[in-house]
């Protein structure tokens, strides 16, 4: 048994409707991987007979604390001057994609598929994923993102890195079409065995996109996912343009396509969304409990795609949001932060409304949402007894933030990833005082930067799939 105790901290409580707020001077008592108990700091009597020397001390390292559990000490993290919010989820990704960072820009969204992106996943090997999946889970680890949904080839590898380093992930295989079904029924093989590798890693079936998976392979896909309850992520009604592609093709939109598959009946991760015509909002209503969309709003922006994931109707008939960045190679980042800010800001200008998508909204979205688009809405998301303890503690001192009238609008519009101090997952120290503790950070960097080029290698030529909706 490990304890852990987070003191004096202020916690972001967030309510599943109504105002956000920050607790002061807070305890966050923890056991193993959960969240015991909340408790005011003054009436704090629980740290036992070391508990006066510990009060005062620094926090010692996570693989003391463990040993030192036996004896009945606990780690404690002083909290003193920080914000715990929910570890942050990064609702859908391409992890490994951190590698093309910057090698396809300016580009329009068939350009960067045909001309850059899958051209480049000619040179993907399960070595090049793994660095790439390190490098991911370093960066997103540092920026208080506990846990991410991912969607790519050689998941294998990105379970090994994310197991490494200390992050919950849920992983689909990602598989086209055009790929033969033994290239298919190997996708799916993997979703098995993902999903029995670790505590902290869940899996799903991912087929890559209604425009380049067949009605066929989808009704397939919705079949086992119902027989072996397994989640579907994917990409739908991505653009305006898709979904007209699809009416003009097959005289259906993409939610039709999911409708008529069983996709929907089964449960599915819909990433972006952006094309969800009005018309679709009461067929995914019919599924609201078991479907949910994932919104990266500064990719839309880039790619100059023309909407954004309408997410004031999809709340409206019950669907949660979450946010995500996508994959680097278009986003840049991993910082969640950042997709977070660009959500509350698009909805507004989006629905023409400066009152729309308010602080407390952005947050639960970003929280709560997330945490359904993880598939682990009991689990994750909120700091409240029971919950997994995937906390990041924020540092709000820094000019960008000061001074706090309103420290949620510090979360949503002026901090920064660097402002993480402290990130738990399931209750192990992962990152403190802004070092990761499971990983060495220069090897992940530097392994990174030595197979970089390799990636972004176009002089063999061929791609992997065509973009044409
Ligand atoms: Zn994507």
């Amino acid at each position: 048994m490990s304890r852990t105790l987070i003191r004096n901290v202020a916690v972001l409580v967030v309510p599943e409707h109504g105002e956000c707020r920050v607790d002061e001077a807070q305890d966050v008592h923890i056991q193993d991987n959960l969240i015991t108990a909340i408790t005011p700091t003054a009436s704090t009597g629980a740290t036992g007979v070391a508990g006066v020397a510990e009060l005062a001390g620094v926090a010692e390292p996570a693989e003391v604390a463990g040993a030192a559990g036996v004896r009945g000490e606990m780690d404690v993290v002083d909290g003193t001057g920080l914000v715990a919010v929910p570890g942050l989820v990064n609702s859908h990704t391409h992890s490994p994609m951190v590698m093309m960072r910057g090698a396809a820009e300016d580009l329009s969204i068939e350009d960067w598929f045909n001309r850059r992106i899958w051209p480049m996943e000619v040179n993907l090997t399960p070595e090049r994923v793994r660095v790439g999946a390190r490098l991911a889970c370093a960066e997103m680890l540092l920026a208080g993102v506990t846990t991410f949904v991912d969607h790519y080839f050689h998941a294998d590898q990105i379970a090994a890195a994310a197991i490494e380093s200390g992050i919950r992930a849920d992983l689909a295989p990602t598989y086209f079409s055009s790929a033969s079904q033994d290239g298919i029924d190997a996708a799916i093989d993997t979703t098995r065995g993902l999903s029995r590798l670790h505590p902290r890693i869940t899996a799903s079936l991912g087929p890559h996109a209604t425009y380049t998976v067949t009605d066929e392979d989808l009704k397939r896909t919705a079949d086992l996912a119902r027989a072996e309850s397994l989640r579907i992520h994917l990409h739908a009604a991505e653009t305006d343009d898709q979904t007209q592609a699809s009416l003009d093709n097959h005289g259906v939109t993409p939610i039709q396509v999911l409708n008529r598959t069983g996709v929907l009946d089964a449960g599915a991760l819909i990433a972006h969304g952006c094309g969800i015509h009005e018309s679709d909002l009461p067929i995914l209503q019919r599924y609201a409990d078991r479907t949910t969309v994932a919104s990266c709003p500064k990719v839309y922006l880039k790619l100059a795609m023309g909407e954004v994931t309408p997410i004031k109707g999809l709340q409206a008939a019950g669907v949660p949001v979450g946010v995500g960045t996508d994959g680097a190679a278009v986003h840049n980042t991993l910082d969640v932060w950042e997709a977070i800010r660009m959500v509350a800001l698009t909805q507004k200008q989006r629905e023409h409304d400066a009152e729309w998508m308010t602080l407390s909204d952005t947050l639960r979205l970003a929280t709560r949402g997330s945490a359904a688009a993880a598939g682990l809405a009991d689990h994750i998301g909120v700091l409240e007894p029971g919950r997994q303890a995937d906390i990041a503690l924020v540092d709000l001192a820094a000019p960008h933030n000061q001074p706090v009238h309103d420290p949620r609008a510090a979360l949503v519009y002026s901090v920064r990833a660097s402002d993480v101090v402290t990130v738990l997952v399931a209750g192990q120290v992962v990152v403190r005082d802004r070092s990761l503790t499971t990983m060495d950070l220069t090897e992940v960097l530097a392994d990174a930067k030595s197979l970089a080029h390799t990636l972004v290698d176009l002089s063999k030529g061929g791609a992997i799939q065509h973009y044409a909706p």
